[in-house]
């Protein structure tokens, strides 16, 4: 038993924390704000389990010409987000090679293929089924011609890696989805994924679940953190907390609290924006608009439309234009009826060049552990992740502890 310092309570700080406790250990859990109230709480809620490769970087000239020329939704960009990502872009480019790609599939599926059944635990516990839906996701094709392409890889995919999904055209995609009023060619329906109605709820309902089992959620800086002894020290409005082990799992903050510790990491931020509406039809399942880039899904809080990737600074000023376009493309399948007014959300998708979480120990500091860099599907992968660190922690065998590892990248 030891005593832990979890940072960062967003799903994987949540998930780690849970774990940890699990396993006998007392932890801490550490956020500036409440739980699931940032990444964790803006994104599509889909808990992909077949998403088992993770999002290479386009190679081909076509499609990099129609991103440098901003002539993509899926994908928009700034200068100085892309100066200053550089190196971390490059290093994405060549581990997007299709000979590294499959490698790093490999380790990714073990991961993702977990998703579901490592969530149901905890969804079960924290009382939270009525956040869950069962129903997979759609990919929806406007185009006959990539609807036949997008078949072809779906079987690929079933091949490869055992993921299922089926073909609807037309008449049966708006049999199964009343909501859509417009024609496109069809879609893949990915049959394993799961999704949330609220994932800042369900990443609350993680957090409360941890409390009640004795954990305790404290408000500090995580900046703060400093080593004194053989002690891990944070320090908050009500004074300082401690303890022997220490977590980081600040997702795309971790880099900055690492610099602190002579650690550099080299990180993609990959943000993204969303917007309510009052639809006058639910969805019945998540759908992905490919040709936009949008996500919508039926939430809680209504209609929601998430968008691809800005590569751009984290704290740059919001510049929701790929989700103003999308809103509008979407809108020629399905009424989403009128936005509803709140503060313009933004949040961040941590991505790893060679688009693996990091998880393991820190090189060089003992006592500290790493758990962060999930990029697109940090919200799949909050327990799944949580369980590897848990044992690398404990020395137990897992055969991907050794790709994850920041030390042996
Ligand atoms: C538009 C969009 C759609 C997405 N859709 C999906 C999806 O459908 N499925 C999926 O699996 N993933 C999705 N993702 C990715 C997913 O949301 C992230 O990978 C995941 O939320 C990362 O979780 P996290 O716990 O690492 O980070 P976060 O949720 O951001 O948690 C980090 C925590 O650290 C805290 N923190 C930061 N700095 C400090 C500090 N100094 N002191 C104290 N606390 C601090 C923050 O307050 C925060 O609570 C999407 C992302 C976006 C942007």
């Amino acid at each position: 038993m030891s005593y832990f310092l979890v940072l960062g309570a967003g799903m994987i700080g949540v998930s780690t924390a849970l774990e940890l406790q699990s396993r006998g250990h007392v932890v801490t859990l550490v956020d500036r704000r409440a739980p699931g109230q940032e990444t964790s709480f803006g994104n599509a809620g889909v808990i992909q389990a077949e998403a088992a490769e993770p999002y290479a970087l386009p190679r081909d000239l076509p499609t990099l010409l129609k991103y440098a020329l901003g002539r993509s939704n899926d994908v928009t960009w700034s200068v100085s987000g892309v100066l200053r990502m550089a190196p971390a872009l490059w290093s994405y480019f060549r581990h997007s090679a299709p000979a590294r790609h499959r490698r790093i599939a490999q380790v990714y599926t073990q991961l993702t293929r977990c998703a579901t059944e490592d969530h149901a635990p905890l969804i079960m516990a924290a009382g939270a089924d009525n956040l869950i839906i069962r129903e997979g996701m759609t990919l929806v094709y406007r185009d006959v011609r990539a609807l036949d392409a997008a078949a072809r890889e779906a079987e690929r995919m079933r091949q490869s890696y055992g993921v299922s999904s089926r073909v609807l055209d037309t008449g049966a995609l708006k049999a199964e989805e009343p909501a859509l009023t417009g024609e496109p060619a069809g879609a893949i329906h990915m049959l394993q994924s799961w999704s949330c109605s609220d994932p800042g709820g369900l990443t609350a309902a993680y957090a409360e679940l941890f409390r009640q089992r004795g954990g305790r959620i404290v408000e500090a800086d995580a900046l703060t953190l400093s080593r004194e002894g053989s002690s891990w020290n944070v320090y908050g409005p009500d004074g300082g907390v401690s303890g022997e082990q220490v977590v980081v799992a600040l997702g795309p903050w971790s880099p900055e609290l690492l610099r602190r510790f002579g650690i550099r990491i080299s990180m993609i931020y990959k943000r993204g924006y969303h917007a309510h509406y009052h639809a006058p039809r639910a969805l019945r399942r998540p759908m992905l608009d490919t040709d936009c880039g949008i996500v919508a899904a039926s939430m809680r809080g209504g209609l929601r439309l998430s968008s691809g990737a800005a590569l751009v600074d984290l704290g740059a000023v919001p510049l929701p234009r790929q989700l103003g376009y999308g809103a509008t493309k979407i809108g020629e399948l399905f009424e989403t009826g009128p936005r509803i007014d709140e503060p313009q959300w933004t949040g961040t998708r941590p991505c790893m060049p060679d688009m693996l979480p990091v998880v393991g120990p820190a090189p060089g500091l003992s006592n500290m552990w790493l758990n962060f860099g999930h990029g697109h599907h940090g919200f799949t992968l909050g327990p799944t992740s949580a369980r590897v660190l848990a044992d690398a922690i404990s020395g137990d065998s897992n055969d991907l502890i050794a790709s994850l590892a920041l030390s042996d990248r």
